[in-house]
């Protein structure tokens, strides 16, 4: 085999809590994972010559070995002591530092890529070891669907998808670091905690109300005060049919849950048609990435 087509989904959190700040810095997190429609393409072809190549039309990520996706590509060509190398076409959909994990899904899909091109035959689990030490998200991504997601984000168990619905993600042209949310977090200042369990059991009952009514983001607090446009979006949603709408990861992206189809086009029509400057579609969550 000398090409592999991989895509790389994007996340969204339905709920996010912070428990505890660990001495080594990382945050110690209790949240709900959940894969969406929406993804970028990454064409990955073996070269002769050793090194990795990334093209891509996008400007707003890097395009040299910084690029997570080059990160990840030279980890598994290193710990193999592969001889060639890889060029790799991205096309890039998932919006940039958005709160939707479009970096780590777009590293993991050059793990699975890379893995299967070569024929490495590393376990879903031993990929998982490798990639969280690129990133925390990168082990969900590399399995994607419904998970609860614990520790710094590694230790994951799986749940059942929830209700077939609608969602409108739009990301506001404001660019936020996670890294500076995370350093303003006030955890014991926190009045008020998703209920992840809650969450859980309406998954398990296949409720969607149980779940809209208990969508949460405690990172919320931090980047809906410096930039309030989020509440605005969210707010709009809201009155615009949607179930519930929420911020996902550190954001800005919002989502609205729609039970139909047409309300959510409408909602995003409505959106574009109000001159909101950022990046808005419709999409659907997606199941388990491997089951594709
Ligand atoms: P998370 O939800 O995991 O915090 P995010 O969605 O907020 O991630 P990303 O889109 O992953 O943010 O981008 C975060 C930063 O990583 C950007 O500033 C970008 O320059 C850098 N980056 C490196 N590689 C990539 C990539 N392949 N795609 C997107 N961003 C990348």
């Amino acid at each position: 085999m000398e090409q592999i087509i991989q895509k790389a989904y994007a996340k969204i959190n339905i709920g996010l809590d912070v428990l505890r700040r660990r001495e080594d810095g990382y945050h110690e997190l209790k949240m709900i994972m959940q894969t969406v429609d929406l993804g970028d393409d990454l064409v990955i072809s073996r070269t002769d010559a050793p090194g990795i190549v990334l093209e891509t039309e996008c400007r707003e990520i890097p395009s040299d070995g910084s690029n997570l996706i080059c990160r990840a590509a030279e980890l598994l060509l290193r710990e193999q002591d592969i001889e060639g190398g890889v060029k790799i076409a991205l096309t890039k959909r998932i919006p940039v530092a958005a709160g939707m994990a479009g970096g780590s899904a777009d590293a993991a899909a050059a793990m699975r890529g890379i893995n299967e091109l070569f024929g490495l035959d590393y376990s879903v689990q031993e990929l998982q070891r490798l990639g969280v030490r690129l990133g925390a998200d990168i082990p969900y991504c590399l399995v994607g669907g419904t998970m609860l997601s614990e520790g710094i984000g590694e230790i994951l168990t799986p749940l059942p998808s929830p209700p077939d619905c609608f969602l409108v993600i739009a990301k506001p042209d404001i660019n936020v670091s996670t890294a500076f949310v995370y350093s303003r977090l006030r955890i014991g200042e926190l009045t008020e905690h998703p209920d992840i369990d809650g969450m859980v059991r309406a998954l398990y009952a296949g409720s969607l109300s149980g779940i809209t009514d208990r969508l949460g983001n405690v990172l919320e607090t931090v980047t809906v005060k410096e930039y309030p446009v989020i509440a605005q979006i969210k707010e709009r949603l809201c009155g615009m049919g949607a179930e519930n709408a929420l911020m996902s990861g550190s954001g800005p992206s919002v989502f609205g849950i729609f039970t139909d189809r047409d309300s959510a086009q409408r909602a995003a029509a409505a959106l574009k048609a109000e001159r909101f400057s950022g990046q808005i579609c419709v999409t659907t969550f997606k199941r388990d990435i491997l089951q594709q």
